[in-house]
């Protein structure tokens, strides 16, 4: 045995414990199991064509020689993008660190209350420094923040506009390129007219809903826009602007202008380039718009004892609940850089905060006086960190580029550089050079920085921030790192016990996969250099986008979109533009299982699309006679159908086939929701089912970490059909031939974190992947196999069999009243965190164990389970019991009083292995209901809430 093969490290159970599992579930092999779970006629015949797998030393090698084909020159390009120090202190106690990185979606909120505490602090400032009252924890990027934002006003028009049918939107000429691309790719499936221009010729007696502004402006230049917002108002249009988060310590906040929204990155906050992301976004608001704000919003309410205790707010604006009428399709977000951009925060305060943009400008407005100097008209009279340079701009790039500097050349006679963070007296000298080189003068040098212009602007910020005390308390590195770490113990990720989550696949993030990240080489890189610095990334790129075209069987695929739900999108806007180029634009019908994830209708929404709903059959598979007769019935108008596989349940629908070409006929294309996918590398694909289009998310079946919530990337694979619509950016070509205009912000998305997947694929090659996918089905089973006993599973294959997760059903137990939450609630006290809770049905839990996971880990779930069993049956008394009074804290376990029918052990201690590895819960269960009555989320002392309800 090759004890070296990564395949052995990925794949939780030993090979001598297989042979134990499957005679456990009574099958003599892994393909007998495997014959039993996939439909006839599915099955793909050859292995995939992939390179053979690699060691974890001979990946790390190889990726040495791919990162040092990336140039690293100092990049000044700005437009969104800034080069910035991340303290090392955060880099290894949260950005290389599992307890943080391997942590999921906070919706167990007990469990989650160090990353939901971190979240408020990225809210908290937020909120302060745009001063806005309210601020959501984090979009995936500038470019589909300021599209929320047009979409939230879209929605919110007063009534007179709706029925005016009021669709014009104004965007700034300042806008950056990219949000201005992605506002496009937006605007045209919901019917909105954008039109673009000069802020101060704006004619305010024309219709518009809204408007958004840039500030400052993508040319650097910073304008007051106090008269344009009360002017807006007054004619009804609402305004967002997208704002640099940094020079919002400098100048006042766009809440003083009036503005409804404000939205822009949090990149410069510490997060690396990465050649585009992923970065987390930010959206603030009136407090008005709270049930219309897009994403996650973290909010502060109080547990069963009345202690302060933080989870999700307000979600049933979301679409897990809301579906198609959902205020965004945001699922995962980008937690753990909104983690780290809040941490980035903490440790530096006002004061450091201040230090540091004052340092920006600074050197700004030093360089842009020693350019004078030389003679250079500079084109900005107040800016922050970009000054614009009257230039040959090839000739200065000519020299730029010798000299290992990137400039912005957005004319032949402008040069544009922002400066960051990291820029140093010897890097505005070398800067200077280049411009004396290119006039025929003698450099001059720059000794030291000149004071700023804004103090005395009219602009200058004069409102406090930050002020809060978390922001004042951990400004050295023993204090931060000792918070940091207080957090993280509240919270129970990957590197504590198995998260066995259906649907959302929490797999193991092999080290070697996530080491590459903190090297600069790869991190240092700006998304608009020219491509042929960026090498190593576009062999990584190019490499990882043949490996799931393979892995698909597909045609190609595109990288950019950030998210499975923004996949969905980017994949019905494919399918959209492909009826539309035959003269189909009236085909806008998307049939969607009532099973379907709540992304799959609120993406429909937002390319443009009708859902209608066909029905599922009791064993949870589609109803396919409901299905053919609305297919047909529609078939005028068809556009696609969304389907899951294996579906939601966990189950190899036999009819896929007949399912898909059912939508063919009709003239639908098949839209497949890959999250599943991890039952599915090497053994079937979407290509063989018949599909047309899916999403992947690499952050489930390709190994990136959850990250609390985000990063993901959510790729789209097609047919050649699709190709040509793939999309595009407006400063770095990539996607199909008639693409569109773009998707993110980013041409790659969060190129930095498809190191990931890359290395994934690699390390297993076609082997391992196709004996992992068998082993997340074979682990699936033998839970399946050792629970039946006790719960009733609901649906599997025709043959008895379950895919890659299962569902156990709650709702028999609700005799004794108690509910699902009650169970999962309790595994906490086990040291488990719940699977998933009521999806796709509700009162059911449902559990993917992934092949990560190793027998003595599934039996110890299944011990827990099993025991959670025996106390709901000797429950006496309904309302106080082990289950209803979960979690148990040490508060409660410590207390002098002890009021319930049961000891002490048997609360917190009901398993043997539970004395030596104990996982507490920080706070009793959560009060899901006051909280959102009384909605705080922004970091303030308790007594305002806990008293808000008296
Ligand atoms: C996770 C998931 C999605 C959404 O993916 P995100 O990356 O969270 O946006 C869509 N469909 C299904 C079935 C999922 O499990």
């Amino acid at each position: 045995m090759n004890t070296d093969s990564f395949a052995l490290r990925h794949i939780g159970p030993r090979p001598e414990k297989v042979t134990e599992m499957l005679q456990a579930i009574g099958v003599d092999s892994l393909n007998q199991l495997i014959y039993e779970t996939l439909p006839d006629g599915i099955k793909l015949e050859k292995e995939l064509s992939l390179a053979p797998a690699i060691s974890e030393q001979e990946y790390l090698a190889h990726n040495q020689i791919l990162a040092e084909k990336n140039k690293i020159y100092k990049t000044y390009i700005g437009l969104g993008y800034s080069a910035a120090i991340l303290p090392p202190v955060i880099q290894r106690n949260i950005f290389e660190n599992p307890g943080w990185y391997t942590a999921y979606t906070p919706y167990q909120a007990e469990v989650a209350q160090g990353r939901l505490e971190a979240l408020l602090n990225f809210q908290t400032m937020v909120a302060d420094l745009t001063g806005m009252e309210i601020a959501n924890a984090s979009l995936l990027d500038e470019g589909t923040a300021a599209a929320e934002a047009m979409g939230m006003f879209f929605a919110t028009r007063s009534r007179q506009q709706k029925k005016d049918n009021v669709v014009k939107f104004f965007v700034s000429e300042e806008i950056l390129p990219q949000t201005l691309a992605v506002l496009e790719t937006r605007a045209y499936p919901l019917g909105i007219e954008l039109v673009i221009g000069n802020h101060e010729d704006f004619d305010f007696s024309e219709d518009f809903f809204g408007a958004i502004l840039q500030y400052p402006g993508t040319s650097g230049k910073i304008y007051n826009y106090h008269s344009f917002t009360s002017n807006a108002y007054k004619a009804g249009i609402k305004v967002v602007i997208a704002a640099d988060i940094l020079s919002l310590v400098k100048l006042e906040a766009p809440g003083n202008f009036g503005v409804d929204a404000v939205v822009g990155t949090t990149q410069r906050f510490g997060i690396p380039l990465g050649y585009g992301g992923p970065h987390a976004a930010y959206f603030a608001t009136k407090e008005s718009y709270k049930r219309n704000l897009p994403g996650r919003i973290i909010g502060i309410t109080k547990d069963k004892d009345g202690n302060r205790a933080v989870r999700m707010a307000l979600q049933t604006r979301e679409q897990h609940i809301k579906r198609d009428k959902a205020t965004s399709n945001i699922c995962t977000a980008q937690v753990l850089l909104a983690v780290m951009a809040g941490m980035y925060a903490v440790y530096h305060g006002p004061e450091g905060l201040k230090h540091i943009a004052n340092k920006v400008h600074n050197s700004a407005v030093s360089l842009s006086q020693k350019l004078e100097e030389l003679g250079y008209q500079q084109l900005n009279n107040t800016y922050f960190d970009t000054i614009r340079i009257k230039a040959d701009s090839t000739k200065i790039q000519e020299i730029a580029l010798a000299n290992e500097i990137n400039f912005y050349y957005p004319s032949k006679d402008t040069v544009s550089i922002t400066l960051n963070e990291t820029t140093t007296l010897e890097d505005l000298n070398n800067i200077i050079r280049v411009f004396a080189e290119a006039a025929g003068k003698e450099t001059i040098t720059l000794k030291n920085l000149t004071e700023g212009i804004l103090d005395t602007h009219e602009l200058a910020r004069t409102s406090p921030f930050l002020t809060n005390e978390v922001f004042n308390a951990y400004h050295s590195e023993t204090e931060l790192m000792r918070y940091v770490k207080k957090l993280e113990r509240k919270d129970l990720a990957l590197n504590h016990s198995m998260i066995a989550l259906g649907s959302c696949t929490m797999k193991l993030n092999a080290a070697a996969e996530m080491l590459p990240l903190s090297n600069p080489k790869w991190g240092n890189i700006h998304p608009f250099v020219p491509t042929d610095q960026a090498e190593g990334y576009h062999q990584v790129l190019k490499g990882l986008e043949d490996q799931l075209t393979e892995i698909t069987g597909f045609y190609a695929t595109s990288l950019q979109p950030n998210s499975g739900a923004q996949g969905e999108y980017a994949g019905l806007m494919t399918i959209r533009k492909y009826h539309d180029s035959r003269g189909d634009q009236h085909r806008n019908i998307c049939l969607i299982p009532s099973s379907a994830h709540g992304t799959n209708p609120a993406s429909a929404v937002m390319a443009g699309m009708k859902v209608v709903v066909t029905k599922s059959t009791d064993k949870g598979n589609i109803d396919v006679d409901d299905l053919r007769e609305k297919a047909e019935k529609y078939k005028d108008s068809l556009a696609a159908l969304m389907v899951t596989y294996p579906s939601t349940h966990g189950v190899f629908e036999s009819a896929i086939k007949e399912i898909t070409q059912i939508i063919h006929d009709n003239g639908g294309k098949v839209y497949m929701d890959g999250a599943n996918m991890n039952a599915q590398v090497g053994i079937t694909n979407p290509g063989r089912i018949g599909a047309d289009v899916c999403h992947l998310n690499l952050h489930k079946t390709f190994a990136i970490p959850h990250g609390g919530g985000g990063p993901g990337v959510g790729p789209i694979c097609v047919v050649e059909d699709l190709a040509p619509y793939l999309p595009t950016n407006p400063l770095v070509q990539t996607g199909g031939s008639t693409p569109l205009s773009a998707i993110s912000s980013a041409p790659w998305g969060s190129a930095l974190v498809c190191l990931i997947p890359y290395a994934y694929i690699r390390m297993l090659g076609a082997k391992g992947l196709k004996r992992s996918t068998q082993m997340a089905i074979l682990n699936t089973n033998y839970i399946k196999e050792r629970l039946k006993e006790h719960y009733e599973i609901l649906y599997s294959g025709e043959m008895g069999r379950a895919a890659h997760e299962m569902i156990i059903d709650i709702r028999p137990l609700k005799d004794k009243n108690i509910e699902v939450a009650d169970v999962a609630k309790r595994l906490i006290d086990y040291g488990f965190h719940a699977p998933t809770v009521s999806f796709p049905v509700a009162g059911t839990l449902m559990v993917e164990p992934t092949e990560s996971e190793s027998k003595a880990e599934l039996d110890r779930f299944c011990d827990a389970m099993i025991a959670i069993k025996a106390e709901y049956e000797a429950i006496e008394d309904e309302e106080n019991n082990l289950l209803k009074n979960a979690p148990h804290t040490q508060k409660m376990l410590t207390a002098d009083e002890w009021n319930f029918p049961y000891s002490r052990k048997q609360a917190a201690f009901p398993l043997p292995y539970l004395e030596e590895n104990k996982f507490w819960a920080s706070v009793r269960r959560v009060d899901e209901a006051f909280g959102d009555r009384n909605l705080m989320c922004t970091c303030a002392p308790i007594e305002e809430y806990i008293d808000a309800e008296e």
